[in-house]
């Protein structure tokens, strides 16, 4: 399979600078919110471009969603809103809007200010409708605006603080049409920027307007992308939300304030006409967010681990001699690693740790980036932060503790993330759309596995030999993948529906195979909504050997050492457990091709049989596999 992005490795990145508040962006506090932004102004269908740019974005946010409809030729604008999923307001949307708009702009939202209802769905408006606006981040100073508005006559009908953008942009409407300055494009453009002048906190906007035959996008410290295509310039919070045919996608620094109309004309910060920024990337990662036959975008993401393991190899596997791989990252090489993560990466990143000790010798560190403190001041230390969007919260404010160098391992190199850090360790797995972690998980392994094999070369702590098995190990994923894949999903579908309603279960395992029990009682969690604990295999009898009762389901991953495993095994057999081993041997419940000596990076190969277990408990109880409640794709808010 074509991969959409195929750089892995990014040059050095040095600190950027905020062009709004001209200081370092590192230096300024910033919380992340989700949320996904569409706007289209063309010749096409703009009901069928903002909703099926919202479908791939819904992964961003889910609490409601709605659309503003501009007819153009100084006619009404029409909202239309609806609580929930993008499915509600589909029942919603009539035929004629299908067909008769070519203007507008759409929104699903992750609630921050006021509940996730049909009032405070977005897109937000001013007193007098005319004004439509969508936005993805939070109004810092919003209490004092809200107050300042209302007493200057405005009616603030919800408890959002994107409404407040609508009001002011009204009054700067007014003001510039008494002065009759300037008209058309420009005259929303300028009300656009001296709204937001008067905004502190983060933003990506889109906003139309009745009497405007055009969308203004702007925004600061919120990601948002323009694209263009033959029939249309069009807006989204991430190339997702793009249709199939847009040629070029550029990304609006913060302050560049864009209006699309027949075309499209880039102001900067300062409101000076500026050439457009350079085009991002083609439409791969578009073409990629297709469905292609497959029931959901979680099962289609598990069947590409292979293809995304041959990836990683195929473009690190190389590089590991004499720590090549640092020196083309452009990172000095470090005495400690600290590896910095959040749930799935977080597994990924204790995997990386095991190999940087175990062929290593190298003192390392893996902190949960939510928990982390600046507590113990190491020298000489890489920092490496996992995350698959880049745009983690907590990772990102957990690097501000540790001083330089950061690398970043995540499968968006157009991330937060990935701008800041000092060097960059792609993925490229492509989009993954659905919400839990599976091919970026693993590619994060195999990524990790392969960084800290260079490591341990750079710092002579290997052979040549040995580094040419390891090699060879390296390159056998794939295919074990590819194989464990098939043989395993049937046998896992069946057991799936037979253990479906069990509420509770136990994961277990030992040493480099714990991470990926834990991993797979996770993906249970996410999924399936099971009540799952997740403990080493020698921690049951000082406790969750309690849980333990007739037919309890017990995954067993199997790892080295596999003896005293068998030991823990028979205690909870002995108690009536129902044993799920999931290994390479011929009895095994969801056997898996595993390597006849086992890895470093321990048996990977079992969380295919883990994945398919938790889709199927899934599919079985009816659960939606892509968008499982509660969660957002990348958790954007500390
Ligand atoms: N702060 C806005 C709200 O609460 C936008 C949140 C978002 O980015 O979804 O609706």
């Amino acid at each position: 399979m074509p991969f959409p992005f195929d750089r892995i490795i990014i040059e050095v990145r040095t600190a950027a600078v905020d062009p709004v508040l001209s200081q370092p962006i590192d230096s300024i506090t910033r919380e992340w919110i989700m949320c996904g932004i569409v706007a289209y102004c063309g010749h096409g269908s703009a009901v069928s471009a903002l909703t099926d740019g919202l479908a791939r974005l819904e992964y961003r946010g889910y609490d409601s969603t709605g659309v503003a409809l501009n007819p153009g030729n100084g006619r009404e604008v029409k909202f239309v809103r609806a609580a929930g999923r993008l499915s509600q307001l589909l029942v919603a949307l009539t035929l004629d809007e299908e067909c008769n708009f070519r203007i507008g702009i759409g929104h699903t939202r992750w609630a921050t200010h006021g509940a996730p209802s049909t009032t405070n769905a977005h897109p937000h408006r001013d007193c007098t409708g005319k004004v439509a606006v969508v936005h993805n981040g939070t109004i810092d100073n919003a209490v004092m605006l809200r107050t300042e508005l209302m007493a200057d006559g405005h009616i603030v009908a919800t408890e959002v603080d994107t409404e407040l953008i609508a009001h002011l942009i009204e009054d700067n409407l007014s003001e510039a049409r008494a002065h009759e300055v300037i008209e058309g494009p420009d005259l929303l453009v300028a009300a656009v920027a001296a709204a937001t002048r008067r905004l502190q906190g983060s933003w990506a906007l889109a906003v139309t307007a009745q009497g405007f035959d055009c969308v203004v996008v702007t925004r600061y410290r919120s990601p948002l992308l323009v694209g263009e295509s033959e029939k249309a310039h069009t807006a989204a919070s991430d190339v997702l939300g793009f249709e199939l045919d847009v040629e070029t996608i550029r990304e609006l620094n913060d302050g560049d304030i864009v209006s699309l109309s027949s075309r499209a004309v880039w102001v900067d910060a300062h409101g000076r006409q500026i050439p457009a920024r350079a085009p991002l990337l083609g439409p791969g990662p578009v073409a990629a967010a297709t469905l292609d036959g497959a029931p959901d975008f979680t099962s289609k993401e598990m069947a590409e681990q292979p293809s995304a393991a041959r990836h990683v190899i195929d473009t690190l596997g190389g590089r590991l001699e004499h720590g090549r791989l640092l020196d083309d990252l452009g990172l000095p090489l470090c005495c400690r690693v600290r590896l910095v993560a959040c749930g799935s990466s977080f597994y990924a990143a204790q995997i990386t740790a095991r190999v940087l000790t175990r062929i290593g010798g190298i003192p390392t560190r893996v902190v949960i980036a939510s928990e982390c403190t600046a507590d113990v001041n190491e020298t000489d230390t890489l920092t490496v932060a996992f995350s698959q969007s880049g745009e983690t919260a907590d990772v990102l404010s957990a690097m501000d503790a540790w001083p330089r160098p950061w690398l970043a391992v995540t499968n968006n190199p157009q991330s937060t993330l990935a701008r800041r850090a000092d060097g960059v360790l792609g993925l490229g797995c492509g989009p993954e759309l659905g919400v839990a972690a599976t091919k970026s998980f693993t590619a994060q392994v195999v990524a990790g596995s392969a960084l800290a094999i260079a490591m341990s070369a750079a710092h002579d702590r290997i052979s040549g030999a040995e580094l040419a098995r390891l090699q060879a190990q390296l390159a056998a994923v794939p295919d074990r993948l590819a194989a464990t894949d098939e043989q395993v999903a049937p046998i896992a579908a069946e057991l799936a529906a037979e253990l479906a309603h069990q509420p509770g279960w136990i994961f277990m395992s030992r040493g480099a195979g714990m991470p990926y029990a834990s991993e797979g009682a996770l993906k249970l969690k996410e999924l399936a909504y099971r009540w799952v604990e997740a403990t080493p295999a020698g921690e049951l009898k000082h406790g969750p050997i309690a849980l333990v009762q007739d037919q309890t389901p017990v995954v067993v991953v199997q790892a080295q050492p596999a003896a005293r495993l068998a030991v823990n095994v028979a205690e909870v057999a002995a108690r009536g457990a129902r044993i799920i081993t999931v290994g390479g041997g011929e009895d095994a419940n969801l056997p898996v091709v595993a390597a006849d000596e086992e890895p470093p990076w321990g048996p990977l190969e079992a969380v295919i049989a883990l994945q398919h277990l938790a889709l199927g408990v899934t599919r079985h109880l009816g659960h939606d596999v892509d968008r499982p409640r509660n969660l957002a794709k990348s958790v954007t808010v500390e």
